[in-house]
């Protein structure tokens, strides 16, 4: 094999005031490992360790799961540095080495993967750590730990079967916390855990710490493909191939005692933003115990304690000299990043260890805040700060929040983890949540605390309450990364599984039961609260400017209806780049008039029906043109097949019939007649304005005499921007091109006035990309309308691609929904072809993307690189698009420079 003639370098060491790697170094080494040799090298106290790459883990799974031959050596000289700068000796019964064998991947992936500590002991070494501690309690509750976390991670044994065993011990000791066991209390339950595990095994728990460590390092390998970290990486775009790395650090111990604590901080407020040293720790604890919610953890800050009212010392108060030495350590890695930190450390005895750092995850409110703050500290340019913000994560800012005027019935109250409103049905477990959630049901998931294995049910949950944990608990942590509101640790919730019911202030709240949940005060609400419309200010509008100054493509909305132009304007939409029309014909009061056009037996007969649409269609654009001011507006005219209009069972056509005074067999007759087998590829876009003229041309005269009024009445001139959909043929565009001509030519000299109009067409098939040349002698501008350009590329129909997508995106064929981000190679190639023929016929031709990639932060960066005009989204998408579109442009004067 390769490794063994080149010697690759499997391990970098860490720690002892120096490092082998650096912070830029996260693709070989994983955030963590690669942020514990900066840490070492700032010369900040970091537990010496070393990290396995993740060029090992890749080498693992592409060959048969077999480690790269060099690495034996390479960990075992790893481990001889730390045994001389600790002092200590892996495996020595009387001066134990213990170590955490963690795992980090390039991204974080907060509890997705596996961790083991105190790696190392056995019936020996428990001895010799209890001697040098001078502390048997502490060195029997580190053992019973290390058995529990080893045998669920790395033995796959379940963890409940060791909760069970401790609670028979606290009950027969009469103790409820975990603190009051004594040392002859864990050792007993020591004893039985091993026992329990001999018994489900048939082997004894593993003495070796060799062989230990050599199990818990192919266990954080393996835990790269569990299934939480599988679905945690699709949901975040996070490549398999990638793997992950390995740390092992020599342990520092937080449950030392009184003076001992672990914890978690927050250079600043991670849901608000709040310039505030922010988070959590707990005295005499290890690791873990901070976010499982198993004691609720104490405040850092005197602050902090007081607004929370909290009884117990903060940090600040319990620990005042390591605090400050903290304090410091603290500003200086989130000035040494220019970025909020999320830390994790340990005070063993009054010493301080860092064990973590990274950028930390924020809601998008806190993100935009940071960003702003930063840049006003003068800490980042107004660029760094528009790269800072995820322009996906402000989907959360533009969601309704719960009406301030409404009344709140509230029935609880925790910590407000993560912000936004939701309402839905009360389910209490994860798979309910999933069931119901994939049935389209709304619903909030109320647990007593999450763990890693809910992250399905809580993706489908609109809301999530815990009854136990805090800020920085499993349930706050994620729910914020997934942009989930979250009330956590309402402790007044008890929650009855068997009952299937929560009581709260004397309430019972069954499953099923309506509840509106305010993740951004914390409380829970009785039933489903007012709502009111987001809005762009402060912060938002802020970074929104400042992405303007970069933003290269224009961003514009598909909009029909009043509301939805006038939500796109405000939130800074620069025209439309899609006006549906047949959503305006679907209106009750005009499908009858549709339904007559399509039963008339001939072309007098459509045009009377036409007629009679024409006055409301002219009302639709006059009110749209108003409200955009002068900005264009791309007006598609009528895409779907006819049918759609007409009534299809019997039923149907009979109440059609009975409400219009419409002959009943011949709308059934009309009906069978148009049936089509392949509908999606049938008598639907231009193919209508060829076969039937009139109705284009009626569509044609409404625009043009809308603009006229619009611009008679001395408000802006619109410039309509007509689009002919589902074009293939020069020659098709050609005869449109000359029907639209006539008719626009017809109403401008008639009305006397002087309207700016442009014909295009919407590019949507794959001969119309190829030949784009011939579309534009005739056609001013293209709109690639990605949605049926994906369809007719891949043919594969958008409407039943959900039966087959996902074994496909399962298998690795498909990376993501083709239909959600843009297939570059194919349908890209197609647009890049488009862009560049078009253009060598007509240098100016304007060139927009219309379909639901106009919103999509990954295809838009394609966008800009083909150079288009315009995106054009859901109003509500608008301000992502337009962060998305400075970030690619700035992405490429990077790439200039
Ligand atoms: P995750 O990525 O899920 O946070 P970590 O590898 O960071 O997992 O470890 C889990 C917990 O164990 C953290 O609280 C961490 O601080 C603690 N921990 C890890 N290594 C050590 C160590 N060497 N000494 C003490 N605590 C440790
Ligand atoms: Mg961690
Ligand atoms: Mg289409």
């Amino acid at each position: 094999m390769a490794d063994t003639m080149v010697d690759t370098r499997w391990v970098y060491a860490f720690g002892g005031g120096g490092a082998d790697g650096d912070a830029s170094m996260k693709n070989l080494l994983g955030g963590k490992g690669a942020n514990l040799a900066e840490m070492s090298s700032l010369g900040l106290p970091v537990p010496p360790g070393f990290t396995i790459t993740t060029e090992a883990c890749v080498h693992y799974y592409s060959n048969a799961q077999v480690y790269p031959a060099s690495l034996d050596g390479q960990v075992e000289a790893g481990l001889r540095r730390v045994e001389e700068l600790t002092g200590k000796t892996f495996g020595d019964a009387a001066n134990p080495l213990l170590v955490s064998v963690r795992s980090g991947a390039r991204a974080s992936m907060p509890g997705m993967m596996d961790t083991v500590l105190n790696l190392g002991l056995n019936d020996q070494t428990v001895e010799g750590l209890a001697a040098l501690a001078g502390d048997r309690r502490f060195a029997f509750d580190s053992y019973r730990r290390f058995i529990q976390m080893y045998s669920n991670v790395v033995l796959g044994l379940d963890h409940h079967m060791f909760e069970e065993i401790l609670d028979e011990h606290k009950d027969r000791l009469d103790v409820t916390v975990d603190t009051a066991l004594t040392a002859e209390g864990w050792e007993a339950v020591v004893g039985d855990y091993k026992k329990a595990v001999e018994r489900e095994l048939g082997h004894p728990f593993p003495q070796d710490p060799q062989a230990q460590l050599w199990g818990a390092i192919s266990a954080v390998f393996a835990s790269w493909m569990n299934d939480r970290a599988k679905f945690y990486r699709r949901m975040h775009d996070i490549p398999e191939s990638w793997g992950t790395a390995v740390n092992v650090q020599s342990m520092v111990f937080g449950n030392m005692g009184e003076t001992s604590a672990t914890g978690v901080a927050f250079t600043r407020n991670p849901s608000t933003g709040q310039n505030r040293l922010y988070g959590e720790f707990l005295i005499n604890a290890q690791g873990e115990d901070v976010v499982a919610g198993i004691r609720t953890p104490q405040a850092l800050t005197q602050i902090a304690r007081e607004e929370m009212g909290d009884k117990n010392p903060s940090m600040e108060e319990a620990l005042p000299e390591v605090f400050t030495q903290f304090k410091g350590v603290v500003e200086k890695l989130e000035s040494h990043y220019s970025d909020m930190q999320d830390i994790e450390f340990t005070v063993e005895r009054g010493r301080l260890y860092m064990l973590q750092t990274r950028n930390g995850k924020r809601t998008a409110k806190a993100a935009l805040k940071i960003a702003v703050d930063l840049a006003n500290e003068g800490v980042i340019t107004h660029k760094e700060a528009v790269m800072r913000v995820e322009p996906a994560s402000l989907d959360q800012l533009l969601h309704p929040t719960i009406d301030p005027k409404s009344p709140r019935n509230v029935i609880a109250a925790g910590l407000p983890a993560s912000p936004g409103a939701a309402t839905g049905k009360v389910v209490f477990t994860a798979e309910d949540a999933e069931h119901q959630g994939a049935a389209g049901e709304s619903v909030i998931l109320v647990r007593e605390e999450t763990s890693p294995e809910d992250i399905r049910g809580m993706d489908a949950a609109r809301g999530i309450v815990t009854a136990r944990g805090g800020m920085t608990s499993h349930a706050a942590v994620v729910a914020r990364g997934m942009g989930r509101p979250c009330v956590s640790g309402a402790g007044e919730i008890r929650i009855d599984h068997k009952a299937e019911v929560f009581v709260t202030r004397g309430q019972t709240i069954k499953a099923g039961d309506i509840i509106t949940i305010d993740g951004s005060t914390g409380e829970v609400l009785l039933g489903a609260a007012k709502m009111v419309e987001p809005e762009l200010s402060g912060d938002f509008a802020t970074l929104m400017g400042w992405a303007d100054e970069s933003r290269r493509l224009k961003v514009r909305a598909n909009a029909e209806t009043a509301v939805d132009a006038r939500t796109a304007r405000q939130f800074g939409a620069e025209g439309i780049g899609l006006c549906r029309t047949e959503h305006m014909f679907f209106d009750p009061d005009r499908i009858a008039a549709v339904r007559e056009m399509i039963l008339a037996d001939d072309e007098a007969g459509r045009r009377l029906a036409l007629a009679k649409i024409l006055p409301m269609q002219r009302q639709d654009f006059v009110e749209l043109f108003g409200i955009m001011e002068g900005l264009p507006v791309t007006i598609r005219l009528l895409d779907p097949p006819l049918h759609e209009f007409l009534p299809h069972t019997e039923e149907e056509v009979a109440a059609v019939a009975a409400a219009t005074g419409l002959d009943a067999d011949k709308l059934l007759n009309r009906a069978r007649e148009m049936h089509e087998v392949n509908p999606m590829l049938g008598h639907r876009g231009c193919r209508l304005g060829v076969s039937y003229p009139e109705i284009y041309e009626m569509q044609v005269q409404a625009i043009i005499e809308a603009a006229c009024e619009v611009a008679a009445s001395g408000r802006p001139a619109p410039i309509p921007e007509i689009m002919h959909p589902l074009v293939a043929k020069g020659e098709e565009m050609k005869f449109l091109r000359e029907l639209t001509d006539r008719t626009a030519k017809a109403v401008i000299a008639e009305k006397g006035c002087e309207i700016e109009y442009m014909v295009g067409t919407m590019v949507e098939l794959p001969r119309a990309a190829l030949r784009a040349a011939d579309l534009a002698e005739n056609a001013e501008f293209f709109s690639f309308g990605t949605n049926d350009l994906t369809q007719t590329t891949f043919g594969i129909s958008r409407d039943d691609s959900g039966r087959f997508l996902n074994a496909y995106i399962d298998k690795g064929i498909f990376e993501k929904d083709p239909f959600v981000t843009l297939d570059q190679e194919g349908v890209g190639d197609l647009i890049r072809i488009a862009a560049e023929r078009g253009r060598s016929v007509r240098p100016n031709v304007k060139l927009g993307i219309c379909g639901e990639h106009g919103g999509d932060p990954a295809s838009i960066t394609f966008c800009e690189s083909v150079g288009l005009d315009y995106v054009s989204c859901s109003a509500y998408r608008v301000p992502i698009a337009r962060l998305a579109a400075a970030q690619a442009a700035i992405g490429v004067m990077e790439k200039d420079r």
